[in-house]
């Protein structure tokens, strides 16, 4: 397992239960991705059917889990979850399905991790509700094949390009999870703070969203750790400067970028003069693993215009190098 992820996924999962919205209405934001989701939950419903199989994809923290709750809980149906680093042999798996009721939703996360001979496995049990396991070794082995209840499986990746294609050709209904506008991550901290009971003003809830890199599990993150600073330092309501000392204390700055951040974008400036640079060697500097520059790092960077994607490596963009107040040495080619 990649222990920056975890660590990043669990060290806000705290106060989670409550905070985690649990109908697709009080899901904020990603509104073509819900009313999609809407349409197909509806008219599986009204076919009496299990729904088609769902592939999220998108970076940490967005609400892939989320949804995937909140499907289970429309369809009316029961929910499993497992994680793809977790299932190591192929009978793990057949455990996992012949376990399953009817139209329950199995959700696999990480589902790029499965490995090989698991998901040979996967393939029959999503297009024909079969199940063909080998019983017995050497000439005592024989195959059987098992009838499944219709399911639905949810997969969620951090990337679409990590699975591999005939895993993804058998997801009938794929979507891609955007980062989230500030209006809608204010929309999320102001939620998050009425469950908390959080005496937050308005422009104290935009500063935090405004500095959440378009994702709603920092957003949650760095509103209970506003709370803890205003609770310490006795404030009443959080404005938009006590939010912003807050802030910058957790050494978040007033683009919203963290030290990870700052440290890979310094990293190309000084030690490669601003790219082009491979993700491997960039890894090998920072002493960070590749999956979390690619899966954590990079995708905000990239999507805010700090750094750009060419063929030949990773290039500090405009935007990067004013954030470095540095000007560009070379220009700029795509
Ligand atoms: P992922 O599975 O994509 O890594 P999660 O579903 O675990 O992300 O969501 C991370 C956190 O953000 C959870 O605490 C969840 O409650 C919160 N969250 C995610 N999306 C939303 C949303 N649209 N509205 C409110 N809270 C959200």
């Amino acid at each position: 397992r990649n222990p920056e992820l975890e660590t990043i996924k669990t060290d806000t999962d705290v106060e989670d239960a409550a905070i985690r919205p649990a109908r697709l209405e009080d899901f904020v934001g990603q509104d073509k991705l819900k009313d999609n989701l809407r349409v197909f939950i509806e008219a599986a419903k009204g076919r009496g059917d299990a729904l088609d199989h769902v592939l999220f994809f998108g970076p940490p923290g967005l609400g892939k889990t989320t949804l995937a709750q909140i499907v289970a809980r429309e369809l009316g149906v029961g929910f499993r979850a497992t994680s793809g680093p977790v299932i190591a042999r192929a009978g793990d798996l057949a455990a996992i399905l012949t376990n399953l009721e009817p139209h329950d939703v199995l959700f696999i996360d990480e589902i790029h991790r499965l490995n090989t001979h698991v998901e040979e496995v996967l393939y029959p049990a999503m297009e024909d509700r079969k199940l063909d396991l080998v019983i017995g070794e050497g000439p005592a082995a024989r195959s059987v094949q098992i009838d499944l209840p219709p399911f639905t499986l949810i997969g969620a990746t951090t990337r679409s390009g990590m699975i591999s294609n005939p895993l993804r050709d058998r997801f009938g209904i794929p979507l891609r999870l955007e980062f989230y506008e500030a209006k809608d991550l204010c929309r999320i901290v102001a939620r998050t703070a009425g469950i908390l009971n959080m005496n937050l003003a308005d422009d104290g809830a935009m500063e935090i969203a405004r500095r959440s890199r378009g994702t709603p599990r920092i957003a949650g993150r760095l509103t209970r750790r506003v709370r803890d600073f205003a609770h310490v330092s006795g404030a009443g309501r959080i404005d938009a400067k006590a939010a912003d000392a807050a802030l910058q204390r957790l050494d978040v700055d007033a683009q919203g970028l963290d030290g990870m951040d700052r440290r890979y974008l310094t990293c190309i400036a000084d030690n490669y003069g601003g790219g082009p640079v491979g993700v491997d060697t960039l890894a090998a500097a920072l002493s960070d693993q590749r999956d979390v520059i690619e899966d954590v790092i990079e995708p905000y960077l990239m999507q805010q215009g700090f750094v750009q994607r060419t063929p030949r490596g990773r290039m500090l963009a405009e935007k990067g190098y004013a954030y470095l107040g540095l000007t560009p040495k070379k220009p700029l080619q795509v």
